[in-house]
């Protein structure tokens, strides 16, 4: 199976309190961290987790 995994750069689990260790997988719709393997979901009413990779979303447009 293909699973495809973005890691979240600048982001701190708030789990274990580590830096660019979680994971967001747009098939389950979840935020995973590596280190300590706390799970978040991501999904949003009437969005799916695609809507948050947008790549011209406002947090990114500036690249
Ligand atoms: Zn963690």
């Amino acid at each position: 199976m293909m699973r495809l995994a973005h890691i979240l750069d600048g982001l701190r689990c708030s789990g274990c309190g580590a830096l660019d260790v979680l994971w967001l997988d747009p098939v389950r719709g979840i935020v995973e961290c590596h280190e300590c393997g706390e799970k978040a979901s991501v999904m949003v009413d009437g969005l799916g987790p695609a809507d948050l990779l947008d790549p011209v979303g406002s947090w990114d447009g500036d690249r």
